[in-house]
């Protein structure tokens, strides 16, 4: 069949764009699509800030991807001439037999990660922002920081277009198929389009194009919220690093102020699954806010405790919170990146690398064997 072009990319947000910079940069063309605009809010990308972690709590497997990350967004940086990510360092804290501690800690000894381990009273007089406790353990990770996101998708995007990617811009994909030696894709304004190779990278999103993965790829709704500094002179990047505080049922992960008068903190302990992602609620309720507030009062009393902003986004989940990434079994020429599990963005340059790998090269040097889409995904009929 005739191609209108060699990989469709089906959602242009986080992982979507970074692999569409990374294929056309490579030469091949590509035809995106996305159902809003670029950089756009609604998306897993919205908030102005992700964190960028290196001494991972999710497992030190991780680890050569994150290195691999943080070079892909130095070279994101220099080919767009925009500053994405900024590493001033993060504090990880929580009890010292805690799993997170034990996974950071493992992270560092067996990738020898640049790192301090803080004795409480030397904590007390560097960081006055938190509270510490007895027992905890004091983390100090030096390759950490924060990424701009909305910029991210942004420079991505417009690089893929630079080197010749197309991408439609509020084009909602309704209906994909695999036939003779291609894939199918229809739009929501009706027209077919043909590619050698297709990318879903569609997020929270992903079980309305595909129901059959409802079970595997769950969109959970999860709130940032935004705090005002008693005094801001604690809570500039170069005083505040980002932070990942856990104490019993308290999960506050962090970034300093942005724009100067405010702090995002937010309660990232199981976020709620929802049924329809197209209906997400972006209202947030009082009720809601009640933990969080909770916490920021324990644990940063240099914050004042009600937010003066919140926001509801979403993620897409696995049910062991590792993403699918790869070949389809079974679906020809047809590849996943979705299911991020409310920590991929930091990793999305070395994603797109990847993507790119997997569909031109038929292979990658990098190790992804936990995120192998066959341990969970079947041939959608
Ligand atoms: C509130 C919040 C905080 C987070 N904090 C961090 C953090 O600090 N550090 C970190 O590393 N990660 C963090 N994450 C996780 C990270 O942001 C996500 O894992 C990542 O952005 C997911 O990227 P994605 O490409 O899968 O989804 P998205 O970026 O949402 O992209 C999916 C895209 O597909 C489009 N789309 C969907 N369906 C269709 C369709 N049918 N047709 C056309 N387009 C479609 C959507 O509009 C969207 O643009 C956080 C996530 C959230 C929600």
């Amino acid at each position: 069949m005739e191609m209108d072009a060699e990989v469709g990319i089906i959602g242009v947000g986080t992982m979507g764009s970074m692999a569409a910079w990374q294929l056309a940069k490579r030469g091949v063309s590509v035809l995106g699509f996305e159902q809003y605009g670029l950089g756009n809010d609604r998306t897993a990308a919205g908030g102005e800030s992700r964190l960028f972690r290196t001494a991972y709590m999710e497992g030190s497997e991780y680890v050569p991807l994150l290195q691999n990350a943080k070079e892909l967004w130095r070279g994101l940086e220099k080919e767009s001439g925009n500053s994405l990510l900024t590493l001033n360092g993060g504090l990880m804290i929580a009890e010292e037999d805690s799993p997170v501690i034990r996974n950071i800690l493992k992270s560092i000894s067996d990738f020898n990660l640049s790192h301090e381990i803080l004795k409480e009273d030397k904590a007390r007089t560097r960081y006055p922002q938190f509270t510490f406790y007895d027992n905890d353990l004091i983390i100090f990770d030096k390759e950490a920081g924060f990424i701009r996101p909305e910029l991210a998708v942004v420079s991505a995007s417009l690089l893929a277009k630079k080197y010749g990617a197309e991408i439609k811009r509020f084009t909602k994909v309704e209906h994909v198929s695999s036939e003779n030696g291609g894939v199918s894709i229809i739009t929501d304004d009706g027209k077919t389009y043909k590619v050698g190779k297709l990318l879903i990278s569609t997020g929270a999103w992903t079980s309305k194009l595909i129901s059959e993965w409802k079970e595997k790829l769950i969109p959970r709704r999860l709130l940032l919220t935004w705090f005002a500094p008693k005094d801001p002179v604690h809570t500039k990047p170069d005083k505040f690093p980002i932070f990942a505080r856990m104490r019993g049922d308290f999960r506050l992960t962090g970034a300093p102020t942005l724009e100067g008068t405010m702090v995002k903190a937010s309660y990232t302990k199981d976020p709620l699954a929802i049924e329809d992602p197209e209906k997400l609620n972006r209202d947030v309720y009082p009720k809601e806010l009640e933990k969080i507030s909770e916490s920021v009062e324990a644990l940063l009393p240099v914050l004042f405790p009600d937010p003066v902003r919140a926001s509801a986004y979403m993620d897409a989940y696995t049910p062991d919170d590792h993403a699918l990434l790869g070949e389809l079994p079974n679906w020809d020429n047809v590849f996943v990146a979705s299911g991020f599990s409310g920590h991929g963005f930091k990793l999305s340059p070395v994603i797109g690398k990847i993507i790119a790998e997997l569909m031109i090269d038929g292979k990658t040097e990098s190790n992804i064997n936990h995120l192998d889409p066959g341990r969970m995904l079947r041939k959608v009929e």
